[in-house]
């Protein structure tokens, strides 16, 4: 069976612990508020997220197309950039192991897309 964890902070809940909402469910109702102020901050930055995420996207294919491995390399780092200052994760991911781990596993992606995007960019 599957655990239930806190939507915010991922802790395991007992079988009838836990406060069920429509958003989620926590273990606390400090983790609930957290979690509202957290998507009500998150709503107004993801236009930006995924503006920086089309200009990446547009900028790697480019880059591909004209062979120009630097601009590849900058694009792809200029994602990870972007993942890294606004971590945003994708509601799967919030459910399987909470809001708090998912922008840490967020920020490790977007770390991961500069070191690819330098080697790119260098190799
Ligand atoms: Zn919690």
């Amino acid at each position: 069976m599957k655990k239930k964890r806190c939507t915010f902070c991922g802790r395991i809940l007992s079988e009838n612990g836990g406060h069920r909402t429509e958003e989620g469910q926590f273990c606390s109702e400090e983790c609930r508020t957290n979690y509202q102020e957290a998507v009500k901050r998150d709503s107004r930055y993801v236009k930006f997220f995924m503006a920086g995420i089309l200009i990446a996207l547009v900028l790697v294919l480019a880059g591909a197309c004209v062979g120009d491995m630097l601009l590849t390399g900058e694009a792809c780092a200029f994602m990870g950039v972007v993942i890294l200052v606004l971590p945003f994760a994708t509601p799967e991911t919030v459910a399987m192991i909470g809001y708090r781990k998912s922008r840490i596993v967020g920020r490790i992606g977007g770390l991961l897309l500069i070191a690819m995007g330098i080697w790119i960019a260098l190799f």
